[in-house]
């Protein structure tokens, strides 16, 4: 038996939290890196625009993987602080 060369970890995480078949998530994986590039290979996540930095496509990310919306966050986290030290007492 060779044929258990394909690791868990391979398999379309997306279409798995999803509940997809296993034919259907086994088919293929979320990512692939193509020439240093992370493209998204699932055409799940291909079909979604992230509604922060409008990336599609092989561009698609989910919201917590987004650049943007990572900066986004630690924009709050600043703003929050300078709030906090900003305060005159
Ligand atoms: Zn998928
Ligand atoms: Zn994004």
């Amino acid at each position: 038996m060779r044929t258990r060369g394909f690791v868990a970890g391979e398999w379309c995480r997306l279409c798995r939290n999803n509940g997809e078949t296993f034919e259907v998530l086994s088919s293929h994986t979320l990512h692939a890196d193509v020439v240093g590039t992370r493209l998204t290979t699932c055409p799940v996540l291909q079909q979604l625009m992230c509604d922060i930095c409008g990336a599609t496509g092989v561009l698609a990310q989910t919201r917590s993987h987004c650049p943007e919306g990572r900066a986004a966050s630690v924009m709050l986290q600043l703003k929050k602080t300078e709030r906090r030290s900003g305060r005159i007492v």
